[in-house]
């Protein structure tokens, strides 16, 4: 059961699981000279502002990945990178540190998945692309072709996939792959009623907001700096703000974020110093409460099916689109290098998304310590103060807490190497050293 010469692939979902999958299946076909013909179903139009065109996320992409994407003749251009970020703030009910990028060219980009937040149509032409339409883009110039529907039901004949869209009697295909994420209910239901025993990944709630500051405001409020909250406000496990453009973007994570949970949010002070003066919170601002996966998908793959990105896992809480890449190379070579049967994908797919899996089970520990933080100032003075000492020391003086903040905010690496930054001797020490009484104000000395 391999891919070849005539093969076809139905891609349903043109988000960057599906279109990087259709980058990929492209480049390496043409490497080992097949021809496949890949259909991306993708009803969503990116080039509209606001829902109509968005897949809503926080539109943080790592250095590393950047990396990555540019390795593999992926560049951003200028006008899908809105703004770019050197620096993480981290706001706690008392203070602030400051977390600079390790180096130099660890810059991290901001993006908008869509045309762009509801409202910004009145600037036409729109000053920046959308990246979702970037990535479309580009498979459809390396020979995928775009449908612009949505899949209405998946069947199987013969052992073949056949997809039926726009009412039209259904296609048969040698490899079907599942890239619907994880905000529509029905498309994953489609997946779970095919047969193989798939189950959708575990979700939890989020809330995303853009906020319109105008640039000037933005640039005083905000800098090129993502503003991360640990506030105590109960069910808010992360929030962040971060400036892109004329826009402030807002994440907020929790197992139950709702109004109240938003409201509180806006009300704390620390929060408060980071909007223009006299701002008042938008009726209505550009928001939504999309899903985030917590948990793996079950059973991601069959003999000729195979699930990729949030559909199948992601890194938890970040880097959902890096994630999305890993599995989307593995993808194409395996299913053009070994096959497409069951086998070919448990042997050489599933690794892949396996550490992924484990890498998240770390994640859930090391989010289990914040509330750690959370429940003793003591404690979370002490980090505080240990960051801002970081901070003041010479450039090439190893920093490991103030790297794995980096880490962490960035998705640049693995939870496994934030435990190790985290539970580095030397952070355990110099924490213990900052937990001893006359500690903080000499800290606060240094950082003058
Ligand atoms: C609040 C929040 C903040 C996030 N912030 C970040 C971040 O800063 N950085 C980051 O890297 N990741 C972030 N993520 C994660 C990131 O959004 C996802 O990991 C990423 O979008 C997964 O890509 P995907 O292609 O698997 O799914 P999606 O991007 O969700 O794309 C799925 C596509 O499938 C299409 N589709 C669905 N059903 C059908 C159907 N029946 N027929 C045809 N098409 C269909 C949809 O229209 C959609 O375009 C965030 C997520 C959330 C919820």
């Amino acid at each position: 059961m391999k891919l070849a010469n005539g093969s076809t692939v139905a891609i349903v979902g043109g988000g960057p699981g599906g279109t990087l999958s259709a980058i990929f299946l492209l480049d390496l076909a043409r490497q080992l000279h097949v021809q496949l013909s890949i259909d991306i179903y993708e009803p969503k139009r990116y080039g509209c502002t606001g829902p109509t065109g968005c897949n809503m996320c926080g539109g943080v992409i790592s250095e590393s990945l950047i990396q990555m994407l540019a390795a593999e003749g992926i560049l951003l251009p200028d006008t899908v990178v809105i703004d770019t970020i050197n620096a993480y703030i981290l706001h706690t009910d008392r203070e602030s540190a400051r977390i600079d990028a390790p180096r130099q060219e660890m810059r991290i980009a901001t993006i908008f998945r869509g045309a762009g937040p509801k409202g910004a149509e009145h600037q036409t032409p729109l000053p920046w692309q959308s990246f979702d339409q970037f990535l479309l883009e580009m498979a459809i110039e390396k020979g995928a072709c775009h449908l612009p529907c949505s899949v209405s039901a998946l069947r199987r004949e013969e052992g073949f996939p056949v997809v039926v869209a726009a009412n039209q009697p259904g296609k048969r295909y040698d490899l079907l792959i599942g890239a619907v994420g994880i905000n529509q209910r029905k498309s994953l239901q489609l997946f779970e009623n095919l047969g193989f025993n798939y189950q959708r990944p575990a979700t939890t709630r989020a809330y995303v907001a853009e906020l319109y500051y105008g640039a000037d405001q933005v640039q005083q409020h905000l800098g090129h700096a993502m503003h991360v909250f640990l506030l105590d406000i109960p069910y808010l496990k992360f929030a962040a703000i971060t400036p892109k453009g004329h826009y402030a973007t807002l994440v907020l994570l929790g197992d139950h974020i709702d109004h109240e949970v938003v409201a509180s949010f806006f009300a704390a002070p620390e929060v408060k110093k980071c909007l223009p003066q006299g701002w008042t919170i938008p009726v209505q601002p550009c928001h939504c409460q999309p899903n985030i996966v917590i948990g793996p998908a079950r059973n991601p793959f069959a003999d000729r099916v195979v699930m990729v990105g949030d559909a199948s896992v992601s890194r938890l809480y970040k880097d959902g689109i890096g994630s999305a890449y890993r599995m989307a190379k593995r993808l194409a070579f395996t299913a053009l290098a070994h096959g497409v049967a069951a086998n070919d994908f448990q042997k050489h797919y599933w690794p892949v998304c396996r550490s992924l899996l484990w890498d998240n089970r770390l994640g859930h520990l090391l989010f289990a310590c914040d509330h750690l933080f959370r429940l003793f100032p003591l404690l979370r003075r002490a980090m505080m103060a240990l960051l801002r000492r970081e901070k003041c020391l010479d450039e090439g003086v190893a920093c490991p807490l103030s790297s794995a903040f980096w880490n962490t905010f960035t998705g640049s690496a693995t939870y496994l190497h934030i435990a190790r930054e985290l539970f580095h001797p030397l952070t355990l020490w110099n924490m213990l050293r900052m937990l001893r009484p006359g500690k903080k104000s000499h800290s606060q000395k240094e950082l003058q």
